[in-house]
């Protein structure tokens, strides 16, 4: 059980990379064309790392930065727009599992007056999310030990390449988090524009594999928007799914291979370089400087 996607142990090696001083090895799954990190392998499969490490050598402190808050703003702001065109009606309760800060719940209570809830692991962001009267839990355990009940809908925002489990961990957020009808809402990084190779990210993700990875669990993805919100004009940096639970999600699901990912790869890329050549001002939008005091 070696590919997070499709259980295949058929891998070959696709690049060895370093980051934030580590050496690391990604795969290509041979069956379904997953990118990814071995979990026997990987230092950020450890679930210690996010308590102790992530935060710490990610950006330096354990603290949210100005910046990090900066991003979290701009990113929460575009989500709540994208969810706005496609609610029938607003969710009454919101869980947002790796809430950070807290800054996308507060966006969903204002906007749509719901009830939230967030999960986050690391003790500062949980304890600053606090600040803002937002209900945190340590851990998806704790919160179904508090019986909160189901959720209308369940933000993901930069979680599921983090995952060891991404299928395991969507599956039990439909059986026992999500409402019958409720929304998964997801945004990672695109392999297609995004560097993406990090150290805690287990998996790159695809249009592709992203929309195969949720039809393993049950999902139907039934929006997906590539984008460069907020550091990019150019570049499609970023992808952010709309999935409900599929009607039809009894019996085995076939996983369709995801093909020609190192071509398109690599065309990606040199397609970035051009951007960052021809137009660095639209390629990377500037992260405006916040006082620290
Ligand atoms: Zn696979």
């Amino acid at each position: 059980m070696d590919c997070l996607l499709c259980g295949s142990d058929q891998k070959k090696i696709f690049t060895r990379v370093e980051s934030f001083g580590f050496p690391l090895v990604y795969y290509q799954c041979k069956n379904c064309g997953l990118i990814y990190q071995s979990r026997k392998e990987s230092q950020a499969a450890n679930p210690e790392f996010y308590r102790r490490t992530y935060r710490r050598i990610y950006q330096a402190c354990e603290e949210p930065t100005p910046k990090d808050l900066w991003v979290q703003e701009q990113r929460a702001q575009h989500l709540n727009d994208i969810l706005r065109s496609h609610l029938e009606i607003f969710p009454e309760k919101v869980l947002d599992i790796g809430a950070s800060a807290g800054i996308l719940l507060q966006q969903f209570r204002n906007s749509f007056g719901s009830e939230v809830v967030g999960v986050e692991p690391g003790d500062a962001y949980r304890a600053y999310a606090e600040e803002s009267d937002i209900e945190m839990k340590e851990s998806i355990g704790a919160l179904l030990a508090s019986e909160h009940g189901k959720f209308d809908l369940v933000s993901m925002s930069h979680v599921l390449e983090h995952l060891t489990e991404p299928v395991e961990d969507l599956k039990r957020i439909k059986l026992e988090l999500l409402k019958d009808g409720g929304i998964l809402l997801l945004e990672v990084p695109n392999f297609y524009a995004h560097d993406s190779y990090e150290l805690a990210h287990l998996a790159c993700y695809t249009p592709h594999t992203l929309r195969e990875v949720l039809k393993k669990a049950g999902f139907r993805l039934v929006f997906l928007k590539r984008h460069g919100v907020p550091r990019s004009k150019l570049l499609n940096l970023y992808l952010t799914g709309v999935a409900k639970v599929s009607p039809e999600a009894h019996g085995t699901v076939e996983i369709k291979n995801d093909r020609f990912v190192g071509l398109k790869r690599n065309v990606s890329m040199l397609y970035r370089r051009l951007m960052q050549k021809i137009s660095p001002h639209k390629a990377w939008l500037p992260i405006p400087v916040i006082d620290q005091e």
